[in-house]
């Protein structure tokens, strides 16, 4: 068992999670961040970012996860592909318990971002990957010349049937009620695309046989019900914060978001919360490196208090 004790580790490997290092390492801390899938998190789902500064004809988002990755690494930090399954948070040093076995820390940083909100409707589990999905970057091309439809009102949901207009046979966007809150830029790109909107609309069911072939919808003013036929449903009704593992030691707001402020600081000393799992008004990959630089600051502070580091 690896019994090292590293002065940072860093749960998440996107983009608040690898600044975070890169500014740790750099500071002469030695650092691990444990991710369980690949770098980037959410961002290494989206096709092109423009809004990422350095960047003159925009980036696509699993280019710059492994960017960060290798900037990172390039100071010594450590990447260990590994599920986190507990987080001893209280103790000093912390322990993290994951697939890849025990890792101790003098301090830690969540960074585990948020993930897709499901609809909660019956068979969506296993419909998953079966015409159910919730990234139209990662598999809209499976539905090349295919009836799809999108559920939601935001922006994602707007770009995702923006994006699918483009290679699929028809778009359906379903949204629950009568306007969408998406940016003026993607009011005004709906207008041409040939995107039907299903206003007041909810799904009530998925139907299908090996894989799904429509949903049955309920008017939210009416209460009447209609079928659509779609051999895709891509669901972008918003996020939820992967903070499962923390729930009884690191305080979070309503929605399960973990509160720290603008220092990073949670309510345990030398737990820190950087990206998208921080309670914030604006969640953008731009905020959550701005919260991965604030951490290291802090950290190293914290490190000197408790060990004179
Ligand atoms: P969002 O803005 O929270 O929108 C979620 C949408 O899903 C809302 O329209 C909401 O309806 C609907 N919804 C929520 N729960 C639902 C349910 N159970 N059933 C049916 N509909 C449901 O989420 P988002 O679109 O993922 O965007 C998240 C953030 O990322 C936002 O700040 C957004 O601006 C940003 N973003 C930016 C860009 C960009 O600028 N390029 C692209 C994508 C996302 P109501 O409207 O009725 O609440």
């Amino acid at each position: 068992m690896d019994t090292r004790i590293y002065d940072v580790l860093v749960i998440g490997g996107g983009p608040g999670g690898y600044t975070a290092a890169l500014y740790c390492a750099r500071a002469g801390m030695t650092v691990a961040v444990l991710e369980k899938l690949a770098a980037g998190g959410q961002m290494a789902t989206t096709d092109e970012i423009d809004n990422y500064p350095g960047f003159e004809t925009g980036v696509n988002g699993f280019d710059l996860g492994q960017k960060m990755q290798q900037g990172a690494e390039r100071f010594g930090v450590e990447t260990h592909l590994a599920e986190v399954t507990a987080a001893h948070l209280a103790r000093y040093p912390k322990r993290i318990e994951t697939s890849a076995g025990e890792f101790l820390g003098r301090a830690v940083i969540l960074a585990t971002g948020a993930s897709a909100r499901e609809l909660g409707v019956s068979h969506e589990a296993e419909l998953r990957g079966r015409g159910v999905t919730y990234c139209a970057t990662c598999d809209g091309m499976m539905y090349r010349g295919k009836e799809v439809a999108v559920v939601g009102g935001g922006n994602s949901a707007v770009a995702d049937a923006l994006v699918l207009a483009k290679f699929c046979s028809k778009v359906t966007l379903i949204h629950r009620r009568d306007s969408l809150r998406a940016s003026k830029v993607y009011m005004e790109a709906l207008k041409n695309s040939g995107i039907e909107i299903c206003w007041n609309s909810v799904v009530k069911e998925l139907i299908f046989d090996q894989r799904l072939t429509g949903v049955r919808l309920s008017n939210t003013k009416t209460g009447e019900e209609r079928g659509l036929s779609c051999q895709g449903l891509f669901v972008a009704v918003g996020r939820v914060p992967d903070t499962q593992l923390f729930r009884g030691q690191v305080d979070m707001d309503q929605a399960g978001y973990l509160l720290a402020d603008e220092t990073t600081r949670t309510n345990l000393p030398g737990v820190y919360a950087v990206g998208d799992v921080r309670s914030k008004p604006l969640r953008q990959i731009v905020t959550a490196t701005a919260d991965g630089a604030v951490a290291s600051h802090f950290i190293e502070e914290y490190l000197m208090e408790v060990e004179g580091k």
